[in-house]
């Protein structure tokens, strides 16, 4: 079984400089049945990083159009990225009002005005609260009830605290740091995935952490069983290639995942709608 890719950066992302051809073909070059590109929108975006995450809506519906046309042997989605704010709620809002898109994701990727991918935010605030914070700060996006159809990466701060840092720098994982983290942060994770599944979100599996040397996706295993308890039924599957050579990384190993979570189906969306995927 072949999963669709759901999670794809391009050259419309201000932190990748692949062509969307380049996917589209790499796609077909995979047999994916379809792939849906999710260009980050992050407005209001900290000045200090000097980078734009903004795109011409006009420019990207008009490429995967005429990439359509080009490509009718592979579905080819329009998604989007959003990087959630409370602060600018309207701004993000108006976003997937403006067009129709086939899939939104959600996605927390700045907390107090920083990226965690940076030291910064780790220096202020520790790395045990450092990840606590950012667990509360994504509770109260996901309350704020953005349209989005799926969370992206829920627990994906755990690559960038200190610790995970310094296995992966070493080549190494760190399993028991991982699950320690998830245990003192039970609270609040099922307060997450309880209000996701109250709206109706999805949540997304992002093999991005299995590349990065986790040895998980994003979210961990143990959160995405939690999330089947409590209720869940909404898995969407992405890769969050920012590079043709990550498209549909590690995708193979994600059927039986998600099986062993007690998932017999995942999700693709389709004009917002969502489809759903046999897993066997
Ligand atoms: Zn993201
Ligand atoms: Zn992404």
């Amino acid at each position: 079984m072949i999963l669709s890719d759901n999670h794809v950066h391009t050259s419309f992302s201000a932190d990748s400089s692949t062509p969307m051809e380049a996917m589209v073909q790499r796609a077909i070059a995979l047999h994916l049945p379809s792939i849906c590109f999710t260009d980050h929108m992050d407005y209001g975006f900290p000045e200090q990083y000097q980078t734009e995450f903004l795109f011409s809506l006009e420019d990207y519906f008009h490429t995967i159009q005429s990439l359509k046309e080009k490509y009718p042997s592979i579905q080819i989605r329009t998604g989007v990225e959003l990087g959630l704010k409370e602060d600018i709620f309207e701004t993000i809002s108006a976003v997937p009002k403006r067009r129709l898109f086939d899939f939104v994701i959600g996605s927390t990727h700045i907390v107090d005005n920083l990226d965690p991918y940076y030291e910064e935010y780790w220096e202020n605030l520790g790395e045990e609260n450092g990840i606590s914070h950012y667990f509360e700060k994504t509770y109260d996006n996901i309350k704020l009830n953005f349209d989005i159809d799926s969370y992206g990466h829920l627990d994906y701060i755990i690559r960038y605290c200190p610790t995970m840092k310094k296995a992966k720098n070493k080549n190494m994982e760190n399993e028991s740091f991982y699950q320690e983290t998830l245990k003192k942060n039970k609270e609040i994770l099922d307060e997450i995935l309880l209000s996701l599944i109250q709206l109706g979100k999805g949540l997304e599996v992002n093999t991005a952490g299995i590349r990065y040397g986790l040895g998980h996706p994003n979210p961990h295993e143990t959160i995405i069983k939690r999330y089947k308890e409590l209720g869940g039924t909404t898995i969407t599957v992405g890769s969050d290639a920012h590079e043709t050579k990550y498209l549909a990384y590690s995708f193979g190993q994600i059927p039986e995942l998600l099986l062993k979570c007690g998932f017999h189906y995942c999700t693709e969306f389709c004009k917002r709608r969502p489809v759903q995927i046999p897993l066997t």
